[in-house]
């Protein structure tokens, strides 16, 4: 049975063999283990704030927010503490749980910390999780974050290693794999996954899964992104990935970290509704809100929550555990309860 098994020795092989399973062998495997570890009908809700954006100095072929590309995307300063606020209210009050905030740095400065670490004091005291995606963290940096409370940190691995060349230029992998060393050591939680579509190959999308499965510890948090091509990165003219790779993909890293978020991140505005719904199917429990829905009044229109009603689907509640039992023990009460009233009657009677 898959659903107990939480490992970090997959091989390439073992990976690649899950993803060639025929798709519906794979829809039910990956099922079962989501339901082993999560009620099916909760998705997780983040939202998604730019605190700095554009005018970074790495070369990350998809990205927009690269100085080296000219995508005609306005630079903006580090946020004032108050505006992140603003925002944070405003994703609160649209149902969002867990409030990101990224910024276009190759890494932090000394003088950006004090603003970071007070943006996660305040938007902490609102009562929602925090994240942050700064780029590379040192120890002492990684230290701070914790410090001021910062839940989760977001640092990609994006593609696998023998791919990753062919993206990226400006950091090593290694790199990468530090700062989440760091990320763990100083305390929270670690938010990595990796984008497909951008011209890479079966074996690399079960490279990056092994990678991200492999580490010593499976990050709570595993965004799947589909490219997004924006004009004037060099990924503008990628040829787009079959649907099922990518749906097959979200399985596959339902199966291989049981007990993770698998969210859908970049790339599900361009989904059909059809689609979305299937990667739920897969194991996909959580999105990052749609920006409409910020500015909507009445959350009915909103097409995240129009797809969610028509699902069945509830926002996953944001609540404080003292530690992994406690989730553990909150997950199989709702799976319980779930198969008793829903799922299962007595055929005898
Ligand atoms: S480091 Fe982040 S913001 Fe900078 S180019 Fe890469 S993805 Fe974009």
């Amino acid at each position: 049975m898959f659903a107990a098994i939480i490992r970090h020795d997959w091989t390439r092989q073992q990976v690649l063999d899950l993803f060639a399973m025929p798709f519906s062998d794979l829809m039910f495997t990956a099922q079962q283990v989501h339901r082993a570890h999560f009620d099916a009908n909760r998705v997780q809700v983040s939202t998604l704030c730019s605190i700095k954006t554009g005018a970074c100095p790495e070369d990350c072929a998809y990205c927009p927010q690269s100085a080296r590309y000219d995508t005609g995307l306005e630079r903006e300063k580090l946020m004032k503490v108050e505006k992140v606020l603003q925002e944070a209210k405003a994703a609160k009050a649209g149902g969002a749980t867990r409030f990101c905030m990224g910024a276009a740095w190759r890494s932090p400065k000394k003088k950006d910390m004090p603003y970071v670490t007070q943006m996660v004091r305040e938007v902490k005291a609102l009562g929602m999780e925090t994240c942050m995606t700064l780029g590379m963290l040192n120890d002492d940096q990684a230290q701070e974050l914790s410090d001021a409370g910062l839940d989760y940190y977001n640092h990609n691995l994006d593609t696998s290693p023998e791919y990753y060349g062919e993206i990226i230029t400006t950091r090593t992998y290694q790199d990468r794999l530090e700062t989440l060393g760091r990320v763990r050591a100083a305390g929270m939680k670690v938010c990595a996954g990796g984008i497909v579509g951008m011209g890479e190959g079966d074996k690399d999308r079960a490279g990056l899964l092994m990678q991200l499965a492999n580490l010593p510890e499976h990050p709570e948090s595993v965004p799947i992104n589909m490219l997004v091509k924006v004009a004037g990165t060099p990924l503008e003219e990628q040829k787009d990935l079959d649907p099922f790779e990518f749906i097959r993909c979200i399985a596959v890293a339902r199966i291989m970290m049981p007990k993770s978020h698998v969210r859908l991140s970049a790339g599900r505005e361009q989904m059909s509704d059809e689609m979305q719904a299937m990667t739920f199917l897969a194991g996909a429990n959580s999105i990052f809100y749609g920006e409409k829905l910020l500015t909507t009044a009445n959350p009915e229109e909103n097409s995240d929550m129009q797809l969610f009603n028509r699902l069945g689907i509830q926002p996953e509640e944001y609540q404080q555990y003292a530690d992994d039992s406690e989730v553990e023990a909150e997950l199989n009460a709702q799976i319980t309860e779930q198969k008793s009233d829903a799922f299962f009657y007595d055929a005898a009677k």
